[in-house]
């Protein structure tokens, strides 16, 4: 398979979207998988939207992923450097290259200008587009212009009559009509290069041979290539991915819920749930399977298989993949990612004792088996603090009701005290004794207990639930519930 030298070039006017983080994977898995290198960039000449702090949520997210980059703007490379506040001078060169071969022209329109060229072209029923009327101005005219203190732009010369053709791997040949593009702006006034201008520049030094990124980027392409065709420049291969849709089949959008890849981890996904749905956003392994591991998704990737259609982002099944990876993951793990959320609930201080750490671990060994993501447990909390609870209904009133009832607590009181530490080993063991001392099996045993202890008739096992719970809330809620 030919190498893939691809990169992903976020603004950083945002923290990173999971659309973004999508594009991001798919370069990475192709350059994984072809023994390519995977490239970060950042496109920072929107100056005032760009942010540090952007940028740094981006480096995190992609590392929290792992997404780890062969040549980066953090780690730095051999084609840097990768951030383009800090390429001003590559692309001032390339502009001045074409403004002397006559493919560029400065031009001094003021926007007002432009802007009554355009209504009048509307108003003939033209596609609006830029006259070219700079393109052959004289020295003395442009002289003139700048005694009026105009600052120019720089615009390309597309050349007319010519077909613009997007080979792109995933929505197949695309043409664009060069005369539906226009001499377009490469540089502005105040010396910054246009994207469509420095994205060439930065894919042709750095070598890039596939460009894979959001279908909104499509229109954008044909610009692009008239760029790498006025240098002489070769155009990379092009991969536009689909858009991704809420589930009402509009585009993705705070309106359906989280939509940058720090918010999924703060509501408590794991990194390779997120990276396992991300991959399956647009691409199908083929057949029924979903979870699939790095490896596999690595070594099982093709652009060929990534759809046209717009992906829609089912929550539901990002959840069900989390769940089943929480399930996989080892109880200290899940304990480290608990106890920040349990410390932002309230639940546990700054400072993290050793007894802390055993409290959260029971708490995780209650539920692996139920939940879906880290912050569901806060559904569960109130089964293992408090004193008081209530009884959820009716058929719970009455399993409490049955005559039995003060037989099974009080075996429970006996053999707890006669436990010299209630862990969960220990405490699952004294279930068999409590039915054998009592004659009582089952659910005649074990559904007093946990409606007297939790007020419901379902949750987390009993034996996780005590020892969370100790000695002294135990005997408070039978207190309370059973008057035991
Ligand atoms: N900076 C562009 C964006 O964030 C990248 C476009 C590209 O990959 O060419 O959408």
């Amino acid at each position: 398979m030919e190498k893939y030298r691809v990169r992903f070039a976020p603004s950083p006017t945002g923290p990173l979207h999971i659309g973004g983080a999508r594009s991001a994977l798919f370069n990475y898995l192709l350059a994984r998988k072809s023994g390519g290198e995977f490239i970060v960039r950042i496109e920072d000449t929107d100056l005032e939207r760009s942010s540090k702090e952007s940028e740094v949520n981006i480096q995190e997210s992609l590392a929290w992923l792992g997404l780890d980059a062969d040549e980066s703007v953090w780690d730095g490379g051999n084609f840097g450097p990768y951030r383009q506040t800090e390429r001003l001078d590559l692309y001032k060169k390339y502009a001045d290259q074409l403004l002397a071969e006559g493919k560029a022209y400065y031009c001094y329109c003021s926007e007002e200008e432009i802007e009554a060229e355009r209504a009048a072209q509307m108003e003939k029923g033209d596609m609006p587009m830029y006259s070219g009327k700079c393109m052959h101005l004289t020295a003395e005219q442009k002289a003139a212009y700048e005694a009026e203190g105009r600052k120019p732009v720089i615009r390309l010369h597309v050349p007319h009559g010519d077909k613009l053709v997007v080979d792109d791997a995933v929505r197949g040949v695309v043409t664009f009509e060069s005369d539906g593009v226009g001499d377009f702006v490469i540089v502005k006034s105040d010396g910054i290069p246009t994207y469509n201008f420095a994205v060439v520049v930065d894919d042709h030094l750095m070598e890039i041979s596939h460009v894979i990124r959001a279908e909104e980027h499509l229109s954008n392409t044909p610009r692009q290539i008239a760029v790498h065709n006025a240098l002489g420049w070769d155009v990379p291969k092009y991969a536009h991915i689909s858009l991704i849709l809420g589930e009402d089949r509009k585009k993705m959008s705070k309106r359906h819920g989280a939509t940058s890849v720090t918010q999924y981890e703060k509501l408590g996904y794991l990194p390779e749930a997120v990276f396992n749905f991300l991959a399956l956003l647009g691409w199908s392994p083929g057949g029924e399977e979903e979870i699939l591991t790095k490896e596999e998704i690595i070594e099982r990737f093709t652009l060929e298989a990534v759809s046209k259609s717009p992906a829609v982002f089912d929550m539901e099944k990002l959840k069900w993949l989390n769940g089943h990876y929480i399930r996989q993951s080892s109880i200290e793990r899940l304990v480290g990612l608990a106890i920040p959320y349990l410390q932002s609930e309230g639940y546990l201080k700054d400072e993290v004792t050793e007894a802390d750490v055993q409290w959260v671990t029971l708490i995780m060994q209650a539920l692996q088996e139920k939940i879906h993501t880290i912050n569901d447990i806060g559904e569960f909390m109130h089964l293992f603090v408090g004193e008081d609870i209530t009884i959820e209904d009716e058929e719970a009133k009455e399993v409490l009701a049955d005559p039995d009832v003060p037989t099974v607590i009080n075996a429970l009181k006996e053999q707890l005290a006669a436990l010299p530490e209630w862990n969960a080993e220990d405490v699952k063991k004294i279930f068999k004794t409590i039915s054998k001392e009592t004659g009582l099996k089952g659910k005649k045993v074990f559904m007093p207990i946990r409606v007297a202890l939790t007020g419901q008739m379902h949750g987390p096992d009993l034996h996780f639930i005590i020892p969370v719970l100790g000695p002294e809330l135990v005997a408070k809620r039978l207190q309370k519930t059973v008057n035991m």
